[in-house]
């Protein structure tokens, strides 16, 4: 291959393969580096020494693909390339094959610029020939082999499911395939495999997984694909930790394959504290927490405080500490506010805020310390407070969104002065690049604003804290009230975040089957529609179905953190556009009639 003859090699006669990456004619000499998967190697064309071959080579052009025979020769000292693994040998080509020519191409992969997507996209093929797509499919291939290594070790099966099924509920639009002999009936791909896993508990194979593909027909926002990969798992008899111990397992095999060794147990914290501290159901921790500083301002500044801020009672006054971002001018302190994620949730001014930590020291004295103390500021910090707005025609939201808005004033805060703390720059040490989470305890139903009921937060096979069932059975009917205390009740499920990112979500999952329909009926389904959706899974939930609970996590999401890329699109090897395009097959596409016809689907122009 041509990434592997080192200086040992010399005087090995040897056959290299590959492509002519760049080729430089000096006359007498030519050089060509040759490439393949594993690297390039330089193969010189002597006019001196073999003046047929050299004539030859001089037909050679970029991405030729070609064999070149020879022997392995020792650089001179002047001429040895220490950038490459290569460098100090090169190859006397003594016989050399075109075995394929190549048109001009519409980029190269040897470029150091890179070409817009739209043409990377179109010509795939070219662009997976370069370097840094080699690494990321190579790395992918390493941490799909080093996550099923471990499954394995650890008792699980990898079991297949079907593609062609029905609807399965997580919340997106189906793809829908048409069905020729059933005219009229369509089977669904796969949104995941979650009743499959489930029934697989059911029949006995108590430990699964599957690195898999998911359809999900969503409105792609910029790190979506319409198909995407999930490391899939579900176990029998798990407790929660159970669970999360099989997760830290796989990951830490994962990160492993890719260089880096990150320390578990995780973190852990509830879905509450993640919102009342973060702002955030998936809280980047390379950050300070948000503090509420109530308690920490003496009463008679409080109160002024409160007056002069109008602040809503009963809320916190949350600071917001980015470090060292270092004294920031007048003008950039009353700009905050006006940033990104947060201005745009902030929609109406709700959210007030305390910008300047001079003044607040002048008119705030006995507070002041206490403050720098109780929030652990150093002098190079930047802080502020933000406060709910009590004035009546603002003050609508609730402690939820108010504690959004922060959160995200926090993370707008944090990315604007990332170049100052530095939080989000790799280190080398694994402890602080990868921060790691476990959130719980997540809402059972979030009401939908659109459709004004309450949908699962989750999906609706998910089990609920025991101690919130009364709650449960008291507002069974309580679908289309968005004050219904359904919106206490707490599940028992859990997500994985990294670095301010949900890795993958699950939980124990409901293996009752009068507790299945209890949950049906309170998200509103008849018992006739929950008949007609789920019937063959009620029904299965009747024979003896074991507890059993599991997770889903994102395969190109966290190949694409090890990679260190900033799109999904550079790691999956075929990946559609925004739009749901693949550019290099041109698809999707119209069908002919006949096809149609076949199927009995009329399209409506
Ligand atoms: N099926 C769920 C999902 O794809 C994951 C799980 O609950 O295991 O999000």
């Amino acid at each position: 291959m041509c990434g592997v003859l080192r200086l040992s090699d010399a005087g090995k006669k040897v056959v290299l393969m590959g492509w002519v990456n760049r080729r430089r004619d000096l006359g007498q000499i030519i050089f060509v580096d040759l490439r393949d998967r594993t690297g390039v190697t330089q193969v010189v064309f002597n006019h001196e020494l073999n003046a047929g071959i050299h004539q030859k080579a001089e037909a050679l052009r970029n991405e030729f693909v070609i064999a070149a025979i020879g022997t392995v020769k020792r650089r001179d000292a002047d001429t040895i390339n220490p950038n490459i693994p290569t460098g100090e040998v090169e190859l006397v080509v003594e016989e050399l094959r075109i075995l394929n020519v190549s048109k001009p191409l519409p980029f190269l992969p040897s470029d150091t610029a890179l070409a817009n997507e739209e043409m990377r996209l179109k010509y795939r093929y070219i662009d997976l020939r370069r370097d840094a797509m080699q690494f990321n499919i190579e790395l992918r291939h390493k941490v799909a082999l080093a996550i099923r290594d471990n499954l394995a070790s650890q008792g699980f099966f990898e079991i297949e499911t079907p593609f062609m099924t029905r609807s399965t509920p997580e919340g997106a639009r189906d793809y829908l395939v048409p069905s020729r002999v059933q005219p009229g009936s369509f089977y669904a791909l796969p949104q995941s495999p979650q009743l499959f896993k489930q029934i697989l508990m059911i029949s006995g194979f108590d430990k699964y997984f599957q690195i898999v593909r998911c359809f999900r027909d969503e409105d792609l926002r910029a790190d979506r694909q319409p198909e995407f990969t999930q490391i899939d798992l579900e176990m029998s008899y798990p407790q929660t930790e159970s669970v999360w111990a099989v997760v830290e397992g796989f990951l830490t095999a994962a990160f492993k394959a890719a260089g880096h060794e990150i320390k578990t147990p995780f973190p852990r914290m509830s879905y509450d504290e993640a919102i009342r501290r973060y702002g955030s159901d998936k809280p980047d921790m390379r950050l300070p927490a948000m503090v509420d500083v109530r308690e920490a301002m003496a009463p008679e500044e409080r109160k002024r405080f409160n007056t002069a801020f109008r602040v809503r009672g009963g809320f916190p006054i949350q600071l917001i500490r980015i470090p060292a971002a270092g004294d920031i001018s007048g003008t950039e302190r009353r700009t905050i506010g006006t940033y990104g994620a947060y201005a745009y949730a902030q929609g109406g001014s709700v959210v007030n805020l305390m910008t300047d930590p001079k003044r607040f020291a002048r008119d705030y004295p006995a507070s002041t310390d206490r403050i720098l103390t109780f929030a652990n500021i150093a002098p190079d910090d930047l802080w502020l407070f933000a406060c709910a707005d009590n004035t009546p025609a603002t003050a609508v939201q609730d402690y939820h969104s108010f504690c959004l808005r922060c959160g995200f004033l926090r993370l707008d805060l944090a990315q604007k002065y990332a170049g100052k703390h530095k939080a989000f720059e790799k280190t080398g040490n694994p402890e602080n690049d990868f921060r790691f989470l476990w959130v719980s305890d997540f809402p059972m139903f979030e009401w939908d604003n659109t459709d004004k009921r309450w949908n699962p937060a989750h999906h609706p096979f998910t089990s609920l804290h025991e101690e919130d069932m009364v709650k449960l059975e008291a507002n069974i009917d309580s679908v289309h009230d968005p004050k219904s205390p359904l919106g206490e009740i707490r599940a028992l499920a859990y997500d994985v975040v990294l670095n301010g990112t949900e890795l993958g979500s699950g939980s124990i999952r409901i293996h009752r089957q009068d507790i299945q329909r209890k949950i049906f009926q309170a998200l509103g389904m008849t018992e006739e529609e929950a008949r007609a959706r789920f019937g063959f899974f009620l029904e299965a939930l009747e024979y003896g179905t074991p507890p059993h609970g599991g997770i889903a996590l994102g395969l190109d999401r966290i190949v694409m953190i090890l990679a260190g890329a900033d799109s999904l699109r550079e790691v999956i090897p075929f990946p559609k556009t925004a739009a749901a395009k693949d550019l290099m097959m041109e698809a999707p596409t119209p069908v002919a009639e006949g096809q149609l016809r076949e199927l009995g689907i009329q399209v409506k122009k």
